[in-house]
């Protein structure tokens, strides 16, 4: 028989992997802030529940896609939080992007009541999340991972166990450290073509065709000649992802120097009020030099 599943946090990626669990014939038991998203759920068939605590004692397996660290501990540990409702055996998943140092302590509180955890932070964006084709990484026991494996193929497509607990979010941070400073390359590439009088629908279709490419380009690239920066990503998650990467680089001593620089940039964007936009709006920061 079927696991039980509870999801917690339908957003942009919450919402469209909670309605490919459901269309795969999952009972599935839904929690979230934004009421609109829970009800549009109901109606394709999943079950709302009155809070954390209540989908911990209906779940087997407890999934978490939350926007930071805080709402991931409030939701465990909160009031009516999933701690209350946990008992040994359920499986607690988290797939928000936050840092390792927060999953490992959620492991060890869960752990002493005999639920087991994964870190399992996704890349693909709400593309990927509608198609059911996001990249998994995953850190936590192999049995653990093996259990989850039924769900995560219906998620994503590339699935991968990296390590112990914390080592998911770590290979995120290098996922969001890569693309972020791919993201730089487009806009550095797109301000030069602008100033010189090219046009960047026919820049980006020739540097589509060499070793410029990237889903960056393509994806950030687009949005960014069309003026869409309705998210997508939005630019204050990147920010948050970016801060727990030089933390996490920090703790090792190791030095990210275009990390930084990005950081600082996405931070300044967030300071005049754009942290709601995709992140592709980091174009503007040049637009106005
Ligand atoms: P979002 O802001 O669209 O969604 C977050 C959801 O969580 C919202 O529905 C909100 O109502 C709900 N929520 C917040 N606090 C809550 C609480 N205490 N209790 C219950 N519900 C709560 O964010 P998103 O874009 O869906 O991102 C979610 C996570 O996935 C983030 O960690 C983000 O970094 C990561 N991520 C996002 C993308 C992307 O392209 N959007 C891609 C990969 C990973």
């Amino acid at each position: 028989m079927k696991e039980k599943i509870g999801f917690i946090g339908l957003g942009i990626m919450g919402k469209p992997m909670a309605r490919n669990l459901v269309h795969a014939g999952y009972t599935l038991y839904v929690f979230s802030s934004g009421a609109a998203s829970v009800r549009e759920l109901e109606k394709e068939g999943a079950i709302s529940a009155s809070s954390p605590k209540k989908i911990a004692e209906l779940s087997d397996i407890i999934i978490t896609m939350l926007p930071d660290s805080p709402q991931v501990k409030e939701v465990a540990f909160g009031n009516d939080g999933l701690i209350e409702g946990l008992s040994k055996g359920k499986l607690f998943i988290d797939m928000s992007t936050i840092d390792a140092a927060t999953e490992i302590e959620i492991h060890e509180r869960f752990a002493a009541i005999g639920v087991d955890t994964l870190d399992a932070p996704v890349s693909g964006g709400d593309v990927g999340a509608k198609a059911g084709s996001l990249s998994i990484m995953a850190g936590g026991s192999k049995n653990a991972f093996n259990r989850a494996l039924p769900l995560f193929q219906i998620l994503g497509k590339r699935i991968n166990h990296i390590g112990a607990t914390g080592a998911g979010q770590i290979a995120k941070s290098c996922n969001q450290i890569a693309t972020a400073l791919a993201t730089q390359g487009v806009i550095e590439a797109f301000s030069l073509a602008a100033s010189a009088g090219i046009d960047l629908a026919r820049l980006k279709e020739v540097l589509s065709g060499g070793f410029a490419d990237s889903r960056t380009l393509a994806v950030s690239g687009e949005r960014m000649i069309k003026r869409d920066f309705s998210p997508g990503f939005k630019l204050k998650l990147y920010t948050k992802d970016l801060r727990i990467a030089k933390q996490a680089a920090a703790e090792r001593s190791v030095n990210l120097p275009g990390t930084q620089l990005l950081h600082n940039e996405m931070q300044q964007l967030v300071s005049e009020g754009k942290g709601e936009l995709d992140f592709s709006a980091l174009i503007h920061l040049f637009e106005n030099n």
